[in-house]
């Protein structure tokens, strides 16, 4: 049984009890958090949000690619949020590699350059200020006021706000 079909098993669990049907697809927090794909990082329990309050945008590190842009535009644009919440973690695995070696990995391996970055940093506060600049800047985004970051600490369960 491959952990896949665990998870198959635990999803007939769970809709045999479902009782969240009916919610309206716009989060009714108005609010979008961008966040790393970190297993230990549920990001739902971490910011007490429940279903259909909150657009959660996810991949390696919380980088604010174009593709993150994209979602939030829609999220603003289309589906009504108005508030960003970025959120990176400590001990995270983008500290643990570099850009450069891993694009020379990637290329040695399948003979071609990746077209995108892979966006390792190794000061995680300075890249929530980089990312918090990517989305203030975006032209797309209607709400830049209302951005804020954090790095959520995996040892504690606490937030801190970069400022
Ligand atoms: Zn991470």
């Amino acid at each position: 049984m491959s952990v896949t079909d665990e998870l198959v098993a635990a999803n007939e669990s769970f809709a045999a009890s479902f009782t969240g049907g009916g919610l309206p697809g716009p989060p009714s927090r108005h609010v979008a958090v961008v966040a790393c794909m970190d297993a230990r990082l549920d990001v739902y329990r971490v910011l007490g949000l429940g279903d259909g309050e909150a657009h959660v945008i996810r991949n390696a590190g919380g980088v604010v690619t174009d593709d993150v842009l994209r979602s939030l535009t829609i999220s603003q644009r289309k589906l009504g949020t108005t508030e960003v919440v970025l959120l990176h973690h400590s001990k995270c695995g983008m500290a643990t590699f570099d850009d450069d070696e891993f694009v020379a990995e990637l290329t040695a391996d399948s003979g071609q350059p990746p077209e995108w970055a892979p966006g390792a940093f190794t000061d995680t506060e300075q890249d929530v200020r980089e990312s918090l600049a990517l989305v203030r800047d975006c032209p797309f985004l209607p709400h830049t006021d209302a951005v804020r970051g954090f790095v959520y600490d995996v040892d504690t369960g606490a937030l801190a706000e970069v400022a």
